[in-house]
C-alpha cells in the first residue's frame, strides 16, 4: 500500500465512521425516552391494481410519524414476472417518499422466486448479505433469511453465536420474513411459521436480551408476548395482494387484517407498545 493510498483509505474509513456515528444518532420521540420503529411487510410490489401509487400513500403515512427507522420484513416483490419493473417501482417510491429515514430490509420468499436470485434481491434491497446485524438506539437487530432456515445450519450457528456474544443487557430484536411465533399463523396457516420455530422460541427463552421478534408472510397482524419476548407479525402493506374484489371485505383485507403496518415504540430497556395501523388509501375505505 502506498502512503497516498493509505491516506485515502483512512479518509474513507473516517467518512464511513462519521456516517455511522451520525446515522446511529436516534431520532427520539417527543418524550425523549423512546423511539418509533415502523415495521413494514409484504409490500408485494406489482404493476397492477395501482399498487405503486398506493404504496406511496403508505410510505407518506409512515414518514408523517417521524420514525427513527423502518424495517421491511420482505416479500417486497410479488414474484418474478416483470421483476425489473417491480424493482423500479420500489426504488422510485422509496427514493421519493422516505427521505433520510434509515430503511433495513430482508428477503421474503417471493423476492427470490425462480429465476430471481438472492444476489440481485440483496443488491436491490441494499443488504450487506442475506442475513446481517445492525445496532440502533442501544438495540441490536438481527436480520434473518427465513428462506430454508430449517436446513440452514450455517445461519443457525451465526444466530446462536450472536445471541451468546451480545453485550450483557443489550436488548435484541430478531426479524425474519416467516414469523417465528404467530397466533394468526397458528390459526390460519401454521406452515407459514419459520422452520425450527419451537427451537427458536426455546433458544430465546434462554437469552433474556431477546425482547422483540418481527415477522411477515401471513398477511395477518398479531402480537403475542411469550417468555418475555414480544412476537409480532406485521399484517401486510398490500392486504389481499392489493386486490379488492377477492378480499374478505371488498376493501383489501386478508381474513380480518386490513392493509397496514406496525408502529412499535422502543425504550432502551424493552418494547413499550406495538400498534397495527391502517394508512389512508381511498381504495380501501
Ligand atoms: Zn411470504
Amino acid at each position: 500500500m502506498t502512503g497516498s493510498t493509505g491516506r485515502v483509505l483512512r479518509g474513507i474509513a473516517a467518512a464511513v465512521l462519521g456516517f455511522a456515528v451520525c446515522a446511529a444518532a436516534p431520532v427520539q420521540d417527543a418524550d425523549q425516552k423512546t423511539i418509533t420503529l415502523v415495521h413494514l411487510t409484504d409490500v408485494h410490489m406489482r404493476p397492477g391494481f395501482n399498487a405503486p401509487e398506493r404504496f406511496r400513500l403508505a410510505l407518506r403515512d409512515v414518514r408523517s410519524r417521524k420514525p427513527a427507522l423502518i424495517i421491511n420484513t420482505g416479500d417486497t416483490l410479488d414474484g418474478s414476472a416483470d421483476a425489473e419493473v417491480k424493482w423500479a417501482s420500489w426504488q422510485a417510491a422509496v427514493a421519493a417518499e422516505i427521505g433520510d429515514i434509515p430503511l433495513f430490509n430482508l428477503l421474503g420468499n417471493h423476492d427470490i422466486d425462480a429465476p430471481l436470485t438472492r444476489e440481485v434481491a440483496c443488491a436491490q434491497l441494499r443488504m450487506p448479505s442475506r442475513y446481517y446485524r445492525f445496532d440502533r438506539f442501544g438495540w441490536r437487530f438481527l436480520m434473518l433469511d427465513g428462506n430454508g432456515f430449517a436446513a440452514d445450519q450455517e445461519q443457525w450457528d451465526w444466530l446462536a453465536r450472536e445471541l451468546r456474544e451480545a453485550p450483557a443487557g443489550m436488548p435484541i430484536a430478531v426479524a425474519s420474513h416467516h414469523p417465528i411465533f404467530s397466533m394468526g399463523a397458528t390459526i390460519h396457516s401454521p406452515g407459514d411459521q419459520i422452520g425450527r420455530w419451537k427451537e427458536l422460541v426455546a433458544l430465546f427463552a434462554t437469552h433474556p436480551n431477546v425482547k422483540l421478534c418481527l415477522g411477515g408472510h401471513s398477511h395477518l397482524a398479531d402480537v403475542t408476548r411469550y417468555n418475555g419476548v414480544t412476537y409480532t407479525t406485521g399484517g401486510s402493506v398490500s392486504g389481499y395482494w392489493w386486490e379488492l374484489e377477492k378480499s374478505s371485505d371488498g376493501k383489501g383485507s386478508y381474513q380480518q387484517t386490513p392493509p397496514g403496518y406496525n408502529v412499535i415504540r422502543l425504550a432502551p430497556s424493552g418494547v413499550v407498545s406495538v400498534d397495527y395501523v391502517r394508512y389512508p388509501d381511498p381504495a380501501t375505505r
